[in-house]
């Protein structure tokens, strides 16, 4: 990196930050960035600036709104006695891209993870529990990924939401065990969905 010049060094040392990208990429991308127009590169910048001023977490399932309400709970054709539990947006984002699921969802914001330090305390959990309460959800689903992190927070779940009388589903692992859900196709996230079973 020494023979880069100080500003070009700089953006490598940057791209390099991003996730699934190496040194060799980081070098690609930043040359690539240096041959676009100015316009297009003004315009990149200008896209990272602006999902970080206005994108936030929704106020209801704390999903990912420019709103005070996302997408989801703003659409009053939504089955509010269905809810659906994920992990981060991403998973939100694939079960909406498998069109099968029409109610509710709630976003965790991580798993329970003790190795990386994550408890359910870091977790959207009071949120969620607080969310069940004195609502007309009748069924929660668990679509946390079929990984150790997501199984151990979907026991967790179900311990904490059958006492509060509603009926507790977990999707079927027709998913790649130790697959992230954002990774499988539609077809299998509507039968993993289509098979949940009662925990
Ligand atoms: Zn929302």
């Amino acid at each position: 990196m020494r023979s880069y010049p100080k500003s070009l060094a700089r953006l490598i040392e940057e791209l390099e930050k991003l996730p699934g990208i190496g040194p060799k990429s980081a070098q690609r991308l930043a040359l690539h960035l240096l041959h676009t127009s100015q316009e297009e590169a003004e315009t990149l910048a200008e896209a990272i600036r602006q999902v970080k001023q206005h994108i936030h977490t929704c106020s209801v399932c704390f999903n990912y709104t420019d709103a005070d309400q996302c997408a989801v709970c703003s659409d009053p054709n939504r089955d509010d006695g269905i809810l659906c539990v994920v992990g981060d947006p991403r998973d939100l984002m694939a079960m909406e891209r498998a069109g099968r699921f029409h109610g509710r969802y709630h976003v965790l914001q991580g798993l329970i993870s003790p190795m990386d330090g994550v408890g359910p305390e870091s977790l959207r959990i009071s949120e969620l529990l607080k969310r069940i309460r004195g609502s007309s959800t009748e069924e929660v689903v668990l679509a946390t990924n079929p990984t150790v992190e997501g199984d151990a927070t979907a026991m967790y779940l179900a311990g904490l939401l059958k006492p509060l009388g509603v009926k507790v589903t977990r999707i079927a692992l027709g998913l790649p065990v130790g697959g992230d859900l954002d990774y499988a196709d539609d077809v299998t996230i509507a039968r993993a969905l289509d098979g949940r079973t009662d925990m």
